[in-house]
């Protein structure tokens, strides 16, 4: 595992796992057919344009937001939507 040196008060130094993965929320518009559910599970990330189609950001999710995006993901009829992960 890499590591990276994060220093703390004092002369202690801590050896931390370095994030090397983000993950990101894709859409495949050919199986995409508008129901919205990912916008009303994920509004942070997914909004919808004027014909009821999901437009998703593509900006990396923080951790943080991670369930919220897999609970959209789990929920769409079409299994349209994904997470993906790549490197940083
Ligand atoms: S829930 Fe699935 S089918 Fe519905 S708009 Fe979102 S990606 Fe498309």
């Amino acid at each position: 595992m890499e590591t990276r040196r994060v220093s703390g008060q004092g002369a202690r130094v801590v050896k931390a796992p370095v994030a090397r993965w983000r993950v990101n929320l894709v859409v495949d518009p050919i199986l995409c057919d508008g129901h919205g559910v990912c916008a009303e599970l994920f509004p942070e990330r997914v909004v919808m344009d004027h014909w009821g189609y999901p437009i998703v950001d593509q900006e990396e999710i923080p951790t943080g937001l991670i369930e919220h995006a897999r609970r959209a993901v789990a929920a769409c009829p079409r299994l349209a939507l994904h997470l993906v992960e790549g490197r940083r």
